[in-house]
């Protein structure tokens, strides 16, 4: 078989704020690769169909020797992430050529895993497929955006009947599921996202209890409506949060999943009222989920349950989908101006 194209958006640049497409991040449409000759060094190729976009990438758009929980993109090199691929090459016993895999990928057609890096794909079973759930969705609300919506509410969260939780960017990824798990074990709900549609959403499809436009409400005239919170799911940091800690309740918990408004600021906002903290007995936790990824009884609990909820209709899933690599980079900056609505995604080919 002759080369064929594996097109690619790669790390071009180091941004200093806002990335830019062209600059920062270049879609390359003159890759190949030739399936019959590559060495998968053990491991496979996979065709590569969806892949998600996730604000911590843009942590990842770093100088190589700065330190963080996630490695930094190479230079020049395919952005990587979650994705869902279809085995078409296989040295490696585990995997069978039409299999569906979810873990690290590219942002390309095709990927080789090299034998070290196949541990961490997971194959998503037939009986899975079995639930009809789009391929995107096991990027989102299926996979790492549900994992960490699951985790943060109810291992941080210790949520309890009747309480009253705050969650922030509430219509992304993250927020839609808290918010509808939080639904779901009897909280009073108050979220708030970027636009009129996206609150609108949250109060007629998700039934929050009270929703608001964080760009023309004032947040802490809002919480004061619901003073006291037992629980913030922040998102996004700054303003919010000091609205937040403002209007906790004693003993409150503060899940620390994000802080999106900081990513493309090159100083960060201070928080002026930390010191609630103290006088109300405060715990605030930051989580990273891919911890989470090494946790076995973590990822039977979430996969045993999640998947089933969404396919039998529980959880209600709003998926922001973009067709063609030549589109990823302009979806990418845009979640940075709150562009998506719903889990930001793109479609890379059909199977
Ligand atoms: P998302 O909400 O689907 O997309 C990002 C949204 O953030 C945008 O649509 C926009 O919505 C909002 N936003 C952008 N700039 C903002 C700003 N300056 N101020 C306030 N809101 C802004 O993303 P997601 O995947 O659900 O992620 C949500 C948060 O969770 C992020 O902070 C992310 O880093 C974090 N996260 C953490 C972990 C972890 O392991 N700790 C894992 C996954 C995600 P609006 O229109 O509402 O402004």
């Amino acid at each position: 078989m002759a080369p064929i194209r594996n097109s690619a958006v790669v790390f071009a640049e180091v941004p200093s704020g806002y990335p830019e497409v062209g600059k920062h991040i270049k879609y390359v449409k003159d890759r190949t690769i030739d399936l019959d000759t590559v060495d998968t060094q053990g491991g496979i190729v996979t065709k590569n169909l969806v892949i998600s976009i996730d604000p911590y990438m843009r942590g990842r758009m770093r100088a190589a020797d700065k330190k963080s929980y996630s490695p930094p993109f190479e230079l020049n090199q395919p952005l990587t992430n979650f994705f869902v691929g279809k085995v078409v090459k296989t040295d490696n016993s585990k995997f069978k050529i039409g299999q569906y895999v979810y873990g690290f990928g590219g942002y390309e057609e095709y990927t080789v895993h090299p034998k070290a890096q196949t541990d961490a794909l997971r194959i998503i079973s037939s009986e899975e497929l079995k639930l009809g759930l789009p391929l995107t969705t096991w990027v989102g609300a299926a996979g790492m955006p549900g994992q960490t919506a699951y985790h943060g509410f109810y291992h941080i969260g210790e949520p309890k009947k009747g309480e009253t939780i705050f969650i922030t960017g509430a219509s992304g990824a993250v927020g839609q599921i808290v918010g509808q798990l939080a639904k779901r074990e009897g909280l009073t709900v108050i979220g708030s996202a970027g636009s009129d549609d996206k609150v609108k959403w949250l109060q007629t499809e998700l039934n929050f209890d009270h929703a608001f436009n964080y760009k023309t409400a004032d947040p802490k005239a809002e919480l004061a409506k619901f003073d006291p919170l037992n629980i913030y799911f922040d998102n996004v940091g700054g303003d919010q949060l000091e609205a937040a800690l403002d209007a906790a309740a004693n003993y409150a918990r503060f899940i620390e999943c994000g802080m999106i408004s900081q990513y493309n600021q090159p100083d960060s906002h201070g928080i002026r009222n930390l010191m609630a903290v103290v006088g109300k007995r405060l715990k605030l936790q930051g989580f990273i989920i891919l911890d989470k990824a090494k946790d076995p009884s973590f990822q039977q609990e979430f996969y045993s349950k999640v998947p089933k909820w969404i396919a039998n209709g529980e959880l209600k899933v709003k998926e922001d989908v973009t067709k063609g690599l030549e589109q990823a980079s302009e979806a990418l900056v845009g979640i940075f101006q709150g562009k998506n609505f719903g889990k930001a995604v793109i479609q890379i080919a059909d199977d």
